[in-house]
């Protein structure tokens, strides 16, 4: 027997967020593991992943990508 299992999909590097909690683009607080937050690349650079917690969906609070100041809903 063995631990067959335990490991899974183990091919190529993976990316663990997992030690670092995201923090929400528009309010600044830590999104915390299990909320229905939403994680998208920011659509006028590309090169920042935006967070934004479920509070700041419901109430539509605008973010800002920190790399180019792209301001949107
Ligand atoms: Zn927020
Ligand atoms: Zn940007």
């Amino acid at each position: 027997m063995g631990e067959a299992g335990f490991q899974e999909g183990s091919k190529g590097p993976v990316i663990v967020e997992a030690s670092t909690p995201p923090i929400c683009s528009s309010c600044g607080r830590i999104v915390p593991p299990g909320e229905k937050a939403v994680k998208f690349y920011c659509p006028n650079c590309g090169a920042v992943l935006i967070w934004r917690c479920r509070k700041c969906r419901e109430l539509v609070i605008p973010y800002k990508c920190p790399n180019c100041g792209f301001e949107g809903p």
